[in-house]
This record gives structure tokens, sequence and C-alpha cells, in this order.
């Protein structure tokens, strides 16, 4: 998916998004300032924001120490981008962080704080998928004792 420059209204709260660019990574990215402080990503960008090797400082410096409207985070929301509903998910297998995901264009939505959060789960990607692997294997073995 391109990247739009179209106003991005925020699925939580109504309010327009602002564009914020990454310069080290050539992306605009949608965030909530006057409003919930969320998120929208679409997914090529998300992967290129959660871990925390990757730097983000044009994000951090408008979020952090702030204080946002608080918004209902167990509503469901719309994708602004394709209008589908967005689906509650958790961002890993620890189960911690749910964030919206729109199935059908793949985009996501964070709520404020979610972010950092997410973050501060894995280091890079690596440590994500042998989280990831780690966790099946386990699985895999429980059923086999249970047999
Ligand atoms: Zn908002
Ligand atoms: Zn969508």
């Amino acid at each position: 998916m391109a990247d739009s420059l179209e106003i991005i209204i925020c699925p939580a709260c109504n309010k327009k998004m602002k564009k914020v660019f990454l310069p080290s990574k050539n992306i605009n990215i949608d965030i909530c300032i006057d409003g919930c402080g969320g998120i929208f990503l679409d997914n090529r960008e998300f992967k290129r924001i959660d871990e925390q090797h990757e730097e983000i400082d044009e994000i951090l410096a408008l979020i952090e120490n702030k204080t946002f409207a608080k918004v209902d985070e167990s509503v469901a929301r719309m994708c602004p981008s394709c209008c589908a509903v967005m689906v509650k998910n958790y961002s890993s297998i620890n189960h911690e962080i749910q964030i919206d995901e729109c199935y059908a264009c793949g985009a996501k939505f964070l709520d404020n704080g979610e972010l950092q959060k997410i973050r501060a789960e894995y280091l890079t990607e690596n440590d994500r998928s042998a989280d990831f692997t780690e966790n099946l294997l386990r699985m895999l073995q429980q059923k086999t004792e249970t047999k």
C-alpha cells in the first residue's frame, strides 16, 4: 500500500490525525496529537517501528509526557483507511497488549502508550520470532505429552 497523504480521522476519537514524517524510514505515521494520542499504521509501517532498536524519536517527541483524551478501548473501531471493522488482537504471544487490526487492509491502530509497550517486549525482529517459535514448540510438546 502506498503511503497516503490524505488526512486520516482517528478511529477512536474522530479527531484529525497528524502526519509525522520519519526521515530515517521514509514513512509517514498518523498520530492523534489533538485527541487520544493513538497511532494509525499500515502493516508495512508497523513492522518498521515495533522493536526497540528501531528509531522513532520523531514519534516519541510528540507523544511522551503528554496527556491525551481518554477513550474507551473496548469499543469496536472502523478502519479509517478502508472502513472495515477492526478486530482486537494481541500484539504478540505474550498476550499483554491488545491492539486494533484491520483484516481487510492490514492497518493497525495503537492506543496511546501501546507502541512503547510493544517495543519494550522485544529488542529485535529475531527475538520476536525466536519467542514465537519457542512457544510453538512448547505447545506441540504439551500436545504430545497429554496423548
Ligand atoms: Zn484519537
Ligand atoms: Zn482497513
